[in-house]
C-alpha cells in the first residue's frame, strides 16, 4: 500500500467512526480551542511525517472538540447533515480534484452541473432556462444574484457599471423587509450598494404590501431592487410573493428572493404552496447545505436571464479555453474553485423527486412535534406559526429561557441555540437534518423538560 492509500484508508476508518458515534453522543463539543491546539501542536515540526500518521493525530486531537452538526440531534441555526450519497460523492471531489472554470477542460463537472441545475430549476419550480450558479453558500449565491440585479438595473438607467464602476452613477434604491436575514446586509455591503431601505414585517417576518408599496412609490424614478424572503430564520415563514412581486414589477424593480432553506418548500407538493408566485421573480438564493443536505460547502444562485449574471460575473480571459455557449465562470465570483455540482447532483439522484418532498416533509412534521411537545411544558410558549421547519419558544421570563437553554447544553442530548425575537429571549428550534427521527424528537423533547424541571 503505497503512502497515499494507507492515509485515504485511515481516513476512511474515522470517518465511519465518527459518523457511528452520531446516534449516542454528545452533540455540543467537550474540548475547548485551547484544548485542541495543545493536541494538535503548536508548533510546526521541523520535519515531514507520514500521511497516515497526520490523519491519525488530526482526528484524534480534533474529535473532542467537534460538535455533532451531521446529528439528527443538531437544531441549531439552520444545518443540514450529510446525505451519505453526496458526503460519498464529496470524497471523490477531492480526489478528483478538478478544477471547475472551463467547460471545455472538466466536461464531467460541466455536465453534472448542467444536470443538477435542470434538475433543482425543476424541483424547485422556477424557469427552466434560469442559471445555477453553484457557491459557497447563501450568502455568496445572495451576492451573485444581486449583483446582477444591480448592474441590471443601473444598465437600465444608462449607467454601465462594469465600465465605470459605482462612483457617479445614479443611486440604486435596494429595499428589504425588516426581517431579513444578515447575509443580506452583507451582500449589499460588499456590493457597494449600503443599507437597504426597510420595510415593516409582520409579527411572523413577512413584508408588508402596502408597506413596499409605499417604498417603491417613495424611490421616485430610481433603479429599484426588492429583497424577498422564502423561509423567515426564526418563524420560518415566507413572504407574500404574489402581491409583492407584482408591486415591484409596477416599479420595473429587479426581485430577488433569499430562500436559503425555504425555497425547498416548492419541492414537496404540500409545501409548494407556501411559496405560490416567487417563480416570477428575477434572482433566487438558496442552500444545498442546508435542506438537501449536502456537506459544506454548497449554495445556488440562481437568476433568470443568464445573460445578466454573466454580464456581472462573467470574464474572457486569453489563457483560458472558453466555450462559445457560457462556462461555469459565468455564473459565480470565483474563478478556481471545488466541483460543488458532483455533490449536489449526487443527492439529487439518490433522493430523486420523492426522497427530496419527503425530505421537507418529515422536517416540517418533525417541527411541528417540537411545537406539540413544547407547548405542553409548564410555563412554555411556542411564538411562531410553525408553518415550516422553524419552531421559536419562550419559558415564561427572558431568564428562565436562558436558564433552560444553558441547562440543555449541559446535558449534552441536543443542541439548540437561543436568539432574540421581538425583544424577548428564545429558543429557537431548525430541523434541517435529513437523519433525524422520530425518537431523536421524543429524546430532544425528554431533555428539553428535564432542562425546565424547578428553573
Ligand atoms: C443561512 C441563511 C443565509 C446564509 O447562508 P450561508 O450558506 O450561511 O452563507 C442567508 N439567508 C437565510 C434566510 C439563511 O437561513
Amino acid at each position: 500500500m503505497d503512502a497515499r492509500e494507507a492515509a485515504l484508508r485511515r481516513a476512511h476508518d474515522h470517518a465511519v467512526r465518527w459518523l457511528a458515534s452520531l446516534a449516542d453522543r454528545r452533540v455540543p463539543a467537550r474540548a475547548s480551542v485551547d484544548e485542541i491546539v495543545r493536541a494538535l501542536g503548536a508548533e510546526l515540526p521541523d520535519d515531514p511525517s507520514t500521511p497516515a500518521d497526520v490523519v491519525d493525530l488530526l482526528a484524534t486531537a480534533c474529535e473532542p472538540g467537534l460538535t455533532a452538526f451531521p446529528s439528527g440531534r443538531f437544531y441549531g441555526f439552520v444545518v443540514g447533515g450529510t446525505e451519505p450519497a453526496a458526503l460519498a460523492a464529496d470524497w471523490l471531489v477531492s480526489a478528483w480534484d478538478q478544477n471547475c472554470v472551463m467547460r471545455a477542460v472538466s466536461p464531467a463537472y460541466s455536465a453534472a452541473e448542467d444536470v443538477a441545475g435542470a434538475w433543482l430549476l425543476d424541483l424547485l419550480g422556477l424557469p427552466s432556462t434560469g442559471s445555477v450558479g453553484f457557491t459557497t453558500g447563501a450568502t455568496m449565491a445572495n451576492f451573485t444574484c444581486l449583483a446582477a440585479g444591480r448592474d441590471t438595473v443601473l444598465r437600465r438607467a444608462g449607467w454601465n457599471v462594469d465600465r465605470d464602476g459605482l462612483t457617479g452613477g445614479p443611486a440604486v434604491h435596494v429595499i428589504a423587509g425588516e426581517s431579513r436575514h444578515m447575509a443580506i446586509g452583507m451582500a449589499l455591503r460588499y456590493l457597494g450598494l449600503g443599507k437597504p431601505d426597510l420595510v415593516k414585517a409582520d409579527d411572523q417576518g413577512r413584508i408588508e404590501p402596502d408597506a413596499l408599496r409605499h417604498a417603491l412609490t417613495a424611490g421616485g424614478q430610481s433603479p429599484t431592487i426588492v429583497i424577498l424572503q422564502a423561509g423567515d430564520v426564526h418563524s420560518g415563514a415566507f413572504d407574500p410573493f404574489v402581491e409583492s412581486i407584482r408591486a415591484a414589477r409596477e416599479a420595473d424593480a429587479w426581485v430577488h428572493v433569499d430562500g436559503a432553506f425555504g425555497m425547498w418548500a416548492a419541492a414537496s407538493p404540500r409545501y409548494a404552496r407556501l411559496t405560490a408566485g416567487c417563480a416570477d421573480a428575477d434572482s433566487w438564493a438558496t442552500d444545498a447545505h442546508k435542506t438537501l443536505n449536502v456537506p459544506y460547502d454548497c449554495g445556488l444562485a440562481i437568476v433568470r436571464d443568464p445573460s445578466a449574471v454573466r454580464a456581472a460575473m462573467g470574464e474572457r480571459g486569453d489563457y483560458l479555453i472558453q466555450h462559445e455557449h457560457g462556462d461555469p465562470i459565468d455564473k459565480v465570483p470565483e474563478l478556481s474553485r471545488r466541483g460543488r455540482a458532483f455533490t449536489a447532483w449526487a443527492a439529487l439522484r439518490s433522493l430523486g423527486r420523492s426522497g427530496v418532498a419527503d425530505l421537507v416533509e418529515r422536517l416540517c412534521a418533525h417541527a411541528r412535534a417540537f411545537a406539540t411537545g413544547i407547548a405542553e411544558i409548564d410555563g412554555a410558549t411556542v411564538l411562531n406559526d410553525v408553518v415550516f421547519t422553524q419552531v421559536c419558544a419562550e419559558f415564561g421570563s427572558d431568564e428562565r429561557t436562558d436558564r433552560v437553554l444553558a441547562r440543555l447544553l449541559e446535558d449534552g442530548t441536543a443542541w439548540i441555540s437561543g436568539s432574540t425575537w421581538h425583544g424577548r429571549r428564545v429558543m429557537r428550534i431548525s430541523v434541517s437534518n435529513w437523519s433525524t427521527t422520530d425518537d431523536d424528537v421524543r429524546r430532544t423533547l425528554d431533555a428539553i423538560r428535564r432542562a425546565a424541571v424547578n428553573v
